[in-house]
């Protein structure tokens, strides 16, 4: 059976509190929603503001495949700024509980019922297709449910819709609601809400009981818990429901998502289905290795489905195998001895708290690489005493040719009094320092400092960088390897 989808991430998605998008960029989503294949897209309401409209009206002049909606309480007035608006249909939306009855409408349910009708007649006399949602439908009495449907089916509603406006449902009683209504000869669509976390599965446990249609947003966002997720919906149909089907183009979800993530503002939680940073990440060691040899041993679709790539994320729980094809990924190539000593690198910075990412791990892997047996100088300690009532002061050690030498130096910061530690050795003697290069390359105070130097012995100039998280450690080894290679050559 395939599903249509009315995506209203542009009218109930804009809902979300702190939320307000430009006309323009109401347009690139729809753009972009028109695009993946939705069905329906709800683009605002036409009642709310001038600049509201406006950005409707953008979208309707467009021609696009998708049929386009406006929200529209059941009065003259709201149906008149959606005519204006040029828009296909009409989501008109009546309440249908008691509750919103008499204490939102103040009205009766007889009077309600008028009004529904006239609205509706209004509607076709003006060309619009409706679809009919009966608001807090889930919290109302099934048979006046059913009497307000049937009511509006006789007056000529294209499509009916059964919202769960405060997301009350659970799997079974979605079923069983819309199993009573499965009677209804017009398309019926299901509208449900997050406030539970359960509106993808009621909207599923819906479609088994006779819904054709879903609501959806992208990234689930809207009133407060947010609406069903079209990602994780529209995903769940394609894999978990195999009698079902949508014409969405699943490999462009990512992307829509990210669109809406970035235009709203509204960041994804890192452990969202589908389109969470880490829904296709792996660090532990035992997981990454498995993946690597079938993708399916920890993965239930592969993320190129749905327009991502897999990412192995550099911890405490990596093993080598995953370490050594992200490696291989950024094109390098190591024996076991330096793989053994880039994954005790880089679990040592993940037990100071660091994540590791693919920059910190070419700068690490370059290190290891680096590291050349053939150097007569070795780095063994640095230790700094610093503060602002101190003379900086550093002691190194260092071998040299097999021999360990402990030396001592003061200079006008900790970076320059640890240079100068070295420096009074004989072997530094007439080797000058000509540049010093500070860079640090990821964000944050935890960043790796980039040290670059240019030395100079005589009339040969070399240059030489040390790149760690500590700008001491960085410029003692910068300038050690910097000594060496004027050693060597
Ligand atoms: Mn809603």
């Amino acid at each position: 059976m395939k599903i249509k989808v009315l995506d209203t991430t542009l009218r109930d998605g804009e809902q979300t509190p702190g939320v307000s998008l430009t006309s323009k960029e109401k347009f690139r989503i729809a753009t972009k929603l028109d695009e993946i294949g939705i069905d329906f897209i709800e683009a605002g309401s036409a009642i709310t503001s001038e600049g509201e409209r406006q950005s409707i009206k953008e979208i309707t002049k467009q021609g696009f495949n998708a049929e386009i909606l406006s929200f529209s309480r059941p009065l003259k007035g709201d149906i008149d700024f959606c005519l204006e608006c040029d828009v296909d249909a009409v989501n008109l939306v009546v309440p249908t509980s008691k509750l919103h009855i008499y204490e939102k409408l103040k009205k009766t349910p007889e009077e309600l019922i008028d009004l529904s009708n006239n609205a509706i007649d209004y509607c076709k006399d003006h060309g619009l297709t409706i679809e009919m949602s009966a608001e807090d439908a889930s919290r109302s009495n099934v048979d006046f449910l059913k009497s307000v449907y049937m009511d509006a089916i006789e007056h000529g509603v294209d499509r009916i819709c059964v919202c769960d406006t405060v997301g009350i449902l659970t799997p079974d009683t979605s079923y069983n609601l819309f199993n009573q209504l499965s009677d209804i000869k017009v398309p019926i669509s299901c509208h449900c809400h997050n406030d539970f976390g359960l509106a993808v599965a009621n909207t599923l446990s819906a479609l088994k009981g006779g819904a054709t249609e879903i609501h959806t947003t992208v990234n689930g966002i809207g009133e407060r818990a947010g609406n069903t997720s079209f990602e994780e919906c529209v995903v769940s149909i394609d894999r978990l429901l195999p009698d079902f089907s949508t014409d969405i183009k699943i490999d462009q979800i990512y992307n829509v998502s990210k669109l809406v993530a970035r235009l709203t503002g509204v960041y994804i939680q890192p452990n969202k289905a589908i389109v969470g940073e880490n829904a296709f990440s792996h660090e532990s060691g035992i997981h990454s290795d498995g993946i690597i040899k079938n993708s399916a041993t920890y993965e239930p679709i592969t993320p190129e489905l749905v327009g991502r790539t897999r990412k192995f994320v550099l911890g405490k729980h990596m093993g080598t195998h995953g370490l050594n094809s992200r490696l291989n990924e950024l094109g390098l190539k190591v024996n076991e001895t330096q793989l053994q000593q880039i994954c005790d690198d880089v679990k040592g910075l993940a037990d100071k708290g660091k994540t590791v990412t693919d920059v910190d791990l070419q700068i690490i892997a370059d290190n290891v690489l680096e590291i050349n047996h053939e150097d007569r100088i070795k780095l063994d300690e640095v230790t700094i005493v610093s503060g602002n009532k101190v003379m900086p002061t550093a002691s190194v050690k260092i071998t040299i040719d097999d021999e360990q030498i402990l030396n001592a130096g003061v200079g006008l910061g900790p970076v320059d009094a640890s240079i100068n530690a070295i420096k009074s050795l004989d072997i530094f003697r007439d080797v000058d320092l000509i540049e010093y290069h500070v860079d640090s390359i990821t964000g944050g105070t935890d960043a790796f400092i980039d040290v670059i130097i240019k030395l100079q012995k005589g009339d040969k100039v070399v240059s030489a960088r040390g790149t760690e998280p500590d700008i001491i450690n960085a410029s003692v080894k910068a300038y050690i390897a910097g000594v060496n290679r004027l050693l060597r050559d």
